[in-house]
């Protein structure tokens, strides 16, 4: 079935749309409800985001806007140290979007909530004119524990800078759609909880959390240097990048610490926490290829020094125009 203007009206059209496909899908005590507002447990300090998705297209291999849009929303709480506990959802369908392709959308996103230990407890539908697309925004609130500070600003020289995977898997992926070209790999959209869980349970002294998402790796370390007022230096030659996708950025001249991610992050940890916190990433789900690629120094304020494969120092800067529009 396709998506008319009548699945938006309010109606009996959308009370099905919602009954057959969302509902049916996002089940929980507080959402079966059907209130206007979801009233849930809180929790002293809570750390709050929010994000849209409009990647394009909406199934890509490897994931879809559905897992994407949990990941997304999960992740951000994640790098502030919070426990995600309830999402919210607004879907905007475009006029022809089909039911099917939505129902696959809506059981991945169900599927990736329940692994990130989230429920979603509020939703919207709206239909708007259009050639069958779809977009999701989301809300997501997380606990924070008392003791629990890590941010953006606590990069310290000394510090130990970790990334938790390959560069550039959901960009290539998604350049690979776009583009027609062929090749086997997959986005890395993925929940981090067991990762960033690892790490908080076990005490390791996390300064600074960031997922590598848009303007990838080099944009999110010269912005965190910015904000910390320190330097990051970086070592080309370990940075990790899957062999597919250093062949794919070879092909379009494309470089792979300013490609997106959409399951990985960097964690800027205490020097002497430093193999540890490697460990405890590497035997985590979506782990395994995390490397060890750099460390903060108090050179300078605000720079980003990488020295390169060749044994030359570059100054990386954030990325500079559009880059690849609706990767996320
Ligand atoms: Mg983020």
């Amino acid at each position: 079935m396709k998506i008319t203007m009548a699945h938006g009206s309010g109606g009996r059209a959308t009370g099905e749309l919602i009954e057959q496909i969302f509902a049916k899908n996002f089940n929980n005590e507080v959402l079966d409800k059907m209130e206007d507002s979801a009233v849930v447990a809180g929790n002293k300090k809570i750390a709050v985001t929010t994000d849209s998705f409009v990647v394009d297209p909406i199934e890509f291999p490897g994931g879809d806007i559905g897992r994407l849009c949990v990941c997304g929303t999960v992740n951000d709480l994640l790098m502030r140290g919070a426990k995600p506990q309830y999402l919210t959802c607004g879907f905007i369908l475009q006029e022809g979007a089909d039911t099917e392709v939505i129902r696959r959308i809506v059981e991945s996103m169900a599927e990736t909530a329940r692994e990130a230990g989230v429920q979603i407890v509020a939703g919207d539908t709206k239909v708007v004119e259009g050639n069958g697309g779809m977009y999701i925004n989301t809300a997501g609130v997380g606990f924070v524990e008392e003791d629990v500070e890590i941010s953006a600003q606590q990069c310290t020289p000394g510090d130990v800078v970790i990334i938790s995977g390959n560069m550039g898997d959901h960009h290539a992926t998604i350049l690979g759609c776009r583009m027609g070209i062929e090749n086997t790999i997959k986005s890395d959209n993925a929940p981090l909880n067991e990762m960033v869980n690892a790490l908080l349970t076990n005490k390791i002294k996390v300064h600074t959390l960031r997922d590598i998402t848009r303007g990838g790796l080099a944009t999110v370390l010269k912005e965190l240097a910015q904000t910390s007022k320190c330097t990051i230096r970086l070592k080309e030659d370990s940075i990790p990048v899957s062999p597919q996708v250093r062949d794919f950025c070879g092909l379009l001249g494309l470089e792979p610490y300013y490609m997106g991610n959409e399951g990985k992050m960097v964690a800027i940890v205490a020097k002497e926490d430093a193999a540890k916190a490697l460990e405890l990433i590497r035997s985590s789900r979506y782990g395994q290829d995390a490397a060890i690629i750099g460390e903060v120094t108090d050179e300078e304020a605000g720079e980003l020094w990488m020295e390169t494969a060749i044994g030359g120092i570059r100054s990386l800067e954030i990325l500079q125009g559009e880059g690849l529009p609706r990767i996320c």
